[in-house]
């Protein structure tokens, strides 16, 4: 799904990992790249121009933790933004009752309508609904049979008349449902190849005599553009309450996925990925946004270490080391950090130019916990200036804290090669950690 717009993507982050900050001119050049990558994947001209806007402005208002690299800062702004313009996230689908909840299905000929009726229906029945299934479409020659075929498949009834007219077969399709206790209706109407007047006022009149709950258009995300511009024409003709995009198993582009919301204003409910007639997944914006990106680590990684090492903190931290205040205290808290993170082996190993020099390195638990013990037998003073350790404070604190006079040292040789380093390249939380484990 999506791979070539994942792949063009993915070159311009590596574009930018090699350097040092997000400027006007790095993001400008990244930022015509993106473009492109979603113009050729077919994403509409105006959605590309606001996006690039939208991502520009929040590369260059974010605040760029040291230890990340700017091309991961990006990756996570291009995340958040591909989520907010693909969403936010409405799965629902409004029950009445008394039933039946009538959902009716509009689209091209061809699109995948009648398979996802098929689908739904599946969705519906797991959900512990009693679907009726309504051959409605009566344009094209084979779509009743085939929903008949799909419903013994399903065991999913299946309403048909032989009469050409889609009104009547509605009305009597919602009667059938009442009288046999199925609760939700799920209306199979005709399509066209293209959009022309005859099917729009069909569906329209059987819209109109049934009054459905929910109008969902069936898309072929592998139709683009085409696909966004139908969605339009429906959305005026119909009110439509959502999308359900097709095919997106064959989809390498992605431009109607990314489109289609902003476009209509109609969200995406449901994407079908796969001919089979479970291949129904319900939309979610954000897990779509990392699809694409195929980068679900490392906005994680952004995220935690956001979260954990705040700028202010380095900030904090950064202003102690220049006045050498820096103590065992901000090394505790530091450590903390770090370990809150999760794995530090596994976070630090997706940082470009960490990972390698951190193989045999891992904080666990217990050697957080042996740390917090022998900083806490410390006394104040102690924790500001570690030259006051000499040998009777070291025997001291090893016995406060349960550790052996060897603890206390290696602990004290660690904070100070990790205070100089930390000096050295000025204040970066993760510079510390580094020049801590590579010594
Ligand atoms: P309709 O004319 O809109 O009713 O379209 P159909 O339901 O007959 O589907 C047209 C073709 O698209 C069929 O071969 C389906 O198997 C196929 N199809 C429908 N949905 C999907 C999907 O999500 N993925 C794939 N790969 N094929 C699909």
């Amino acid at each position: 799904m999506f791979e070539s717009l994942t792949e063009k993507l993915n070159s311009v982050f590596k574009s930018l990992s090699g350097r040092g900050r997000i400027t006007e001119s790095n993001i400008s050049d990244a930022m015509r790249d993106v473009r492109k990558a979603l113009l050729e994947a077919d994403v509409n001209y105006n959605i590309v121009k606001q996006f690039c806007k939208d991502v520009r402005d929040a590369a260059l208002g974010a605040e760029v933790i040291k230890s990340l690299h700017p091309g991961q800062v990006l990756i996570k702004i291009v995340n958040d933004e591909l989520t907010k313009l693909m969403g936010p996230v409405d799965t629902r689908i409004y029950f009445v009752s008394p039933g039946p909840t009538i959902i009716l299905l509009a689209g091209l000929q061809g699109c995948g309508k009648t398979t996802t009726a098929a689908k739904l229906g599946n969705y519906l029945v797991s959900k512990g609904k009693r679907p009726l299934m309504v051959a409605d479409d009566l344009q094209r020659p084979a779509a009743i049979e085939q929903l008949k075929v799909l419903g013994e498949q399903t065991g999913i009834p299946v309403y048909s008349e032989e009469i050409k007219d889609a009104v009547r077969v509605a009305r009597n399709a919602i009667k059938h449902a009442k009288d046999s206790g199925n609760d939700v209706v799920i209306v199979d109407t005709a399509g066209r190849l293209h959009i022309d007047e005859e099917m729009m006022t069909e569906v329209a009149n059987v819209a109109k005599a049934i009054t459905p709950h929910q109008i969902y258009l069936v898309c072929d995300s592998m139709t683009g553009q085409d696909a966004v511009n139908s969605a339009k024409e429906f959305n005026e003709r119909l009110e439509l309450d959502g999308v359900i995009l097709t095919k997106l198993d064959g989809d390498a582009r992605g431009g109607a996925a990314l489109s289609v919301k902003a476009v209509t204003g109609k969200p995406i409910k449901f994407i079908g990925v796969g001919e089979k007639l479970d291949k129904l997944e319900e939309f979610h914006p954000d897990r779509m946004a990392s699809r694409i990106l195929g980068m679900g680590d490392v906005v994680t990684l952004v995220e935690k270490a956001q979260e954990q090492f705040d700028a202010e903190e380095a900030a904090r931290f950064q202003k102690k080391m220049a006045k050498g205040s820096f103590g065992f205290d901000d090394f505790l808290k530091q450590m903390q950090a770090v370990k809150k993170m999760g794995g530090l082996k596994d976070m630090l190993k997706l940082m470009p130019g960490l990972g390698g020099q951190l193989k045999d390195v891992d904080l666990d638990g217990s050697e957080l916990k042996q740390m917090e013990a022998i900083v806490h037998s410390m006394t104040p003073k102690e924790r500001r200036d570690p030259d006051l350790i000499d040998p009777p404070r070291r025997r001291r604190i090893a016995a406060g804290s349960g550790t052996q006079p060897n603890d206390v040292s290696s602990l004290v040789k660690t904070f100070k090669r990790s205070r100089d380093m930390m000096k050295a390249v000025s204040g970066g939380s993760f510079g510390g950690l580094k020049a801590l484990f590579s010594g």
